[in-house]
């Protein structure tokens, strides 16, 4: 899909924010939505989205979207962090499919690094639900008030 086309409101993120299929949450308020990765490229791996915006990608989100969603990824890598100890820490963003997106709803992903550790492929390998439930819970509990 290219970078230009309208917002197609089956694609999955749009499903989970309407509660039609599950997702392990990290922290959620009117806007905003921070959840597991369900392929994870590193333990912890977060994703972090809009509930309101139909944005598919960086170029066409709103500003209020994107202040709202930046600040969000923020205080998520920062819980991240505090719960996981990570070496590093990388937040990145696709936008079209030759880019490498393969949901056309606008997210962050939040990756964990450790040092030695490699980096899993981009959407394989799906995790076990109950290991996502138990980090998100983990992730969660070092969210900044
Ligand atoms: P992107 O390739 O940047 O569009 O990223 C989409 C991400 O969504 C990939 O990392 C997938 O592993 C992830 N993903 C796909 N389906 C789900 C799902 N149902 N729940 C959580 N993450 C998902």
């Amino acid at each position: 899909m290219s970078l230009d086309g309208a917002y197609d409101d089956g694609n999955i993120f749009a499903k989970i924010v309407r509660g039609e299929i599950p997702s392990v949450t990290v922290w959620e308020d009117d806007q905003v939505l921070a959840f597991m990765d369900v392929f994870p490229q590193s333990k912890g791996h977060v994703l972090v989205i809009s509930k309101t915006s139909k944005a598919r990608n960086l170029l066409d989100a709103e500003a209020k979207t994107l202040g709202r969603l930046i600040g969000a990824v923020q205080k998520t890598a920062r819980a991240v962090r505090a719960a996981l100890k990570p070496d590093g820490l990388v937040v990145t963003q696709f936008n079209g499919a030759p880019a490498g997106q393969t949901v056309f709803h606008l997210h962050f992903h939040i990756i964990p690094r450790w040092d030695g550790v490699p980096l899993g492929r981009h959407g394989e390998g799906m995790a076990d639900t109950d290991a996502l439930k138990a980090l998100a819970a983990q992730i969660a509990d070092r969210l900044e008030r």
